[in-house]
């Protein structure tokens, strides 16, 4: 038995953790919050519950290989999965557009709202159908996973999207419509061709939300690694590593205490392990490569909570609008993404409902809000008026709601670093541009025996299945690295 000491309790850390146990190694967490899940959270406000996280779990398939990883980890196996009919509703000018997990009605729905465009729509279909063969995001609605010759007939379809942005992907149809459709649901950056596999997991079965929501998620992941023996400190900073020659010895924590490490396994954001924990230089090529990359970009978001006095709110699911000029330019987003929980029973009192109000900022955002942080009285004046302002435009759309809004929290980018320390306030690896290739980077840093990074920035765009399948691939790594396996 070997001691691998985990600095990070995200999903990439307790997975490493999990799976480490489950292959015969002693383990311990490290988290400077008080309690495991990173990202992967909620909290309570007010008899209300907030929802961080899981807007759709790839994996949530049975069919799927992810699946198995989920089950593995505690992270689903008999927990119930609601799965929506549609994963998100655009809507301009009266007239609207949703996800719908059936294919063949979104084909019907979009060419009834634009016939002019029937071609670019039928290539839109035909590139989500080759999408919905790839290995990882195939369900259960296609009964098979992906061959070799399917694959190989689905990439030419697919590159095509893989060359061009979500709004490049916009500009090509003539309806306003589906152009916003096309570039509403992740920050203007990313490549078509992240859409597509996020819209073809959907479409799979495949991108569903466990019962309980984010924090339920987290819980029974550390739940799983307690009960097979693992060790979680909470509220413990790790604030250093000490090395013997190429081989770290120990891990240093905030409450002076020094821990004996055989190996050493890295679950957070390398834009703050590297300089923090480690030198900076010591940071993997390949990632460096991504950071000084002048089209990638990280990201994160603005966010505010309504406790609504309706028992359900005038709208399903997820609903983005456009925000009008003035607000689009203070607020450099175009889209609000709107989100209610009528599918969870716990988040609002009887008669009561939540909404959840969200925008995405650029890296330059992201800064703005962790500097304000700097100055309490003007940075909580300043979310208040954001707040305000969300509040405003939602009741002008669903007038109903005029008087029945409280907002009950808000939190920005800073407060994502605060929680996390991501060094920008990202929640998610690197956006996904155009021609970028999303290879998985294995977690080893060159010149160290037996440190290993495990973090969803290993992949483009991150997200809960790459922190997963990092954790996972950081215990593998070490197995390899000792001859077994
Ligand atoms: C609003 C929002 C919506 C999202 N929606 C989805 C979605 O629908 N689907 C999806 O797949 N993903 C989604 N994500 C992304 C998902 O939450 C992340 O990809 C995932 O949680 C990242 O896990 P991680 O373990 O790599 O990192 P983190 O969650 O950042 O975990 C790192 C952990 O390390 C801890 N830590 C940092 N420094 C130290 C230190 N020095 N010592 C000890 N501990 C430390 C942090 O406190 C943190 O708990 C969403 C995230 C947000 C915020």
């Amino acid at each position: 038995m070997s001691d691998i000491v985990i600095i990070g309790g995200g999903v990439a850390g307790l997975t490493a953790g999990i799976c480490a146990l489950l292959n015969g190694f002693d383990a311990v967490i490290y988290e400077k919050h008080h309690i495991a899940g990173g990202n992967l959270t909620g909290w309570d406000r007010g008899g209300y519950h907030i929802d961080n996280c899981v807007h759709w779990l790839t994996g949530t398939n049975p069919v799927t290989t992810q699946h198995e990883l989920w089950v593995r980890t505690g992270a689903l196996g008999d927990t119930a999965v609601f799965q929506a009919e549609s994963l998100y509703t655009y809507e301009h000018g009266g007239m609207s557009l949703s996800l719908s997990r059936d294919v063949n009605r979104l084909h019907a729905d979009m060419l009834a709202l634009s016939p002019r465009d029937d071609r670019e729509i039928a290539s839109f279909i035909k590139a989500l159908n080759a999408a919905k063969t790839i290995v990882e995001v195939s369900g259960k609605n296609n009964n098979k996973r992906c061959t070799t010759p399917e694959l190989l007939a689905s990439l030419p379809i697919l590159l095509r999207y893989h060359r061009m942005t979500t709004h490049e992907l916009g500009q090509r149809f003539a309806h306003p419509v589906i152009q916003g459709f096309m570039e509403c649901l992740f920050p203007a950056s990313f490549g078509a061709l992240g859409l597509l596999v996020a819209a073809a997991t959907f479409c799979a079965d495949n991108g569903g939300i466990p019962q309980g929501g984010s924090l339920a998620m987290a819980q029974r992941m550390t739940e799983r690694f307690l009960s097979l023996g693992g060790v979680l400190h909470c509220g413990v900073c790790a604030t250093g590593i000490q090395f013997s020659g190429c081989r770290a010895v120990s891990v240093r924590t905030d409450r002076g205490e020094t821990v004996r490490a055989d190996e050493v396994i890295l679950a957070v954001d390398p834009a703050y392990a590297f300089g923090r924990l480690l030198d900076k230089d010591r940071m993997p090529l390949p990632l460096k490569k991504l950071y000084e990359h002048p089209k990638v970009s990280r990201f994160s978001s603005f966010h505010c909570a309504f406790a609504c006095d309706l028992a359900a709110p005038p709208f399903c699911g997820d609903r983005m609008i456009e925000f009008p000029e003035p607000l689009r330019q203070k607020l450099r987003s175009r889209y609000l993404i709107l989100r209610e929980y009528s599918h969870e029973d716990g988040f609002a009192p009887d008669g009561k409902s939540l909404i959840q109000a969200m925008h995405y900022c650029t890296e330059e955002e992201c800064r703005f809000f962790i500097r304000m942080r700097e100055r309490p009285a003007a940075y909580r004046a300043l979310k208040e008026e954001i707040a305000g302002e969300i509040a405003a435009l939602i009741t002008a759309r669903f007038p109903e709601l005029s008087g029945r809004l409280r907002c009950i929290d808000t939190w920005t980018p800073a407060t994502y670093k605060r929680f996390t320390g991501a060094d920008v306030g990202s929640y998610m690896g690197f956006a996904f541009p155009p021609k970028l290739n999303p290879v998985f980077m294995n977690g080893r840093i060159k010149g160290l025996e037996n440190v290993t990074l495990a973090t969803q920035w290993q992949q483009a765009p991150g997200g809960l299945p790459v922190a997963a399948k990092a954790g996972e691939a950081a215990v593998r790594e070490i197995i390899r690295r000792r001859g077994g396996g």
